[in-house]
């Protein structure tokens, strides 16, 4: 069902049972680009108009990214598995000494740096437990290593709560001011070569599931507070909802709700003005307060946070250097691979990531996780309800590809990359292989429907004269 139409001819209940009348104000606002409440995220996740929601989730998406959807080339790197804590839905950490215990040194690194940029990559993502044997200089070392064999890949690296560790292991926590310490922090990674921040480590925000699945971790207000500090220092960041274990979809909600209107303080900040009137929520944790006016992106013509609209230069020049032959690899103009120094003109939250919890290997191993038809219903939420964030990422990691090439179609626009080594949790294969071509990704693009855009960790458009995957690509 077209619902653009739909809004002015009458609706269909007898061609359509489940078309459900308590979606009409709903649509109507999602139509309007206005914000919806919580009852009607309720209504949302509740319905068993499940295609409706869907429409509507891409009605959004395709007004934010009309006829495209990303996917980048990247690589994951994650440094060590050793961790201090023991999160329940976790089978990734493991104890020093536990069988396929790891740290990567400084070689290793150096290593993994040379080949994402002989492959073309144009991003690291660079995660690890929390290992109490690494002092902070392992930190900045392993950042400057990789600017040096790679200094034209993004490093994407630490979620708030490594970077409290390091605030930790620095000796500069307090426990009643985390920002202070965490600003220390990432000015020295910042000056390492930190470009931005992944969005792990959020999980859902409530007290509730913190104490049951993740006590020892930091909370709501800490994580909060970290990438409000990224975000003052220029840093744009990503967030994640890991669901589907001890969660309730309400408390999902809330968790939307939490981070849509940390994005209002951060686009508040970056000069967007809001609509004072729109939609408070209650309860919004006190640490974070938030007095920034609700600011919706969902709105017809609306402009996305970017760095261009910020004034970024284009750069012409890529490949970078030591990639091949520059003849085979040359680049149209503009390219959008962004120089390192770049990195820091943004400062909001770029995608939310909903991730599905799988239980294999974990301590909750009893649940059964969440299915297909959840999943799918949870990336369209997320997209209606997060009506600030520019990115919503089907991450085929996580659900595969081929659900990852149906959620396109349901309010995602991005697929994440070819990461090649993946040790966190996965829905496909047992091992850490996960690798995927570029023309893997560029083909469930198409089959969703959609033009597939290579971007850069910003969301810059990287182009490629002749791809080096052998795959033929309009350029927009
Ligand atoms: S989820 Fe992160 S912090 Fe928790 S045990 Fe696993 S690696 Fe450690």
């Amino acid at each position: 069902m077209n619902l653009e139409s739909s809004m002015t001819t009458a609706v269909l209940p007898n061609v359509i049972p489940n078309l459900d009348p308590a979606l009409e104000s709903i649509a109507k606002k999602v139509h309007d680009g206005q914000r919806l409440s919580l009852d009607d995220g309720w209504t949302l996740y509740t319905t068993k108009d499940l295609w409706t929601v869907l429409e509507l989730a891409k009605m959004i998406r395709d007004r934010m990214h009309p006829g495209v959807a990303y996917y980048n080339i990247n690589r994951h790197l994650n440094y060590s598995n050793v961790c201090a804590l023991a999160c329940k839905f976790c089978e990734f950490a493991r104890k020093k000494g536990d069988q396929g215990e790891y740290t990567r040194d400084l070689e290793y690194i150096k290593e993994e740096g040379r080949k994402a940029a002989a492959s073309g990559a144009t991003e690291l993502h660079i995660v690890g437990g929390l290992n109490p044997y690494l002092p902070f200089e392992y930190y900045t070392d392993m950042l400057r290593t990789l600017t040096e064999v790679a200094p034209s890949v993004h490093l994407k690296a630490f979620t708030a709560v490594e970077l409290v560790h390091l605030a930790r292991i620095a000796k500069v926590y307090k426990k009643d001011d985390t920002k202070s310490g965490v600003r220390w922090v990432l000015e020295r990674l910042i000056d390492a070569g930190l470009g931005s921040l992944p969005g792990g480590g959020a999980e859902v925000f409530d007290d509730r599931v913190h104490r049951e699945a993740f006590k020892t971790k930091i909370g709501a207000h800490e994580w909060l507070d970290v990438h409000l500090v990224a975000h003052e220092l220029g840093l744009n960041t990503n967030c994640t909802m890991l669901y589907g274990h001890v969660d309730t979809r309400q408390e999902r909600l809330r968790h939307m709700e939490i981070l849509r209107r940390s994005q209002d303080q951060a686009l508040h900040r970056l000069g967007y003005a809001g609509d004072a009137d729109g939609y408070i929520a209650e309860g919004v944790p006190e640490s974070a307060e938030i007095t920034a006016p609700v600011i919706t992106l969902s709105g017809e013509g609306a402009v996305l946070p970017s760095p261009y609209v910020q004034g970024a230069p284009l750069v012409d020049s890529y490949p970078p250097a030591g990639l091949g032959d520059p003849k085979d690899m040359q680049v149209a103009k503009p390219t959008s691979m962004a120089p390192r120094e770049d990195s820091r003109l943004g400062g909001y939250y770029q995608t939310i990531t909903p991730l599905p919890f799988f239980p294999d290997g974990s301590e909750l191993e009893h649940l059964s996780g969440p299915a297909g038809v959840e999943n799918l219903r949870t990336i369209a939420v997320s997209r209606l309800m997060l009506d600030n964030f520019p990115h919503v990422k089907a991450f085929w990691i996580m659900q595969s590809v081929s659900m990852a090439e149906v959620m396109l179609q349901a309010g995602a626009d991005d697929l994440d990359g070819t990461v090649v080594w993946y040790d966190i949790t996965k829905a496909v294969g047992d091992g850490t292989h996960q690798e995927t071509t570029a023309s893997d990704l560029i083909k469930a693009i198409n089959e969703a429907g959609y033009e597939a855009v290579e971007r850069d960790t910003l969301y810059r458009r990287v182009v490629r004269d002749r791809n080096m995957w052998g795959v033929e690509r309009t350029q927009i």
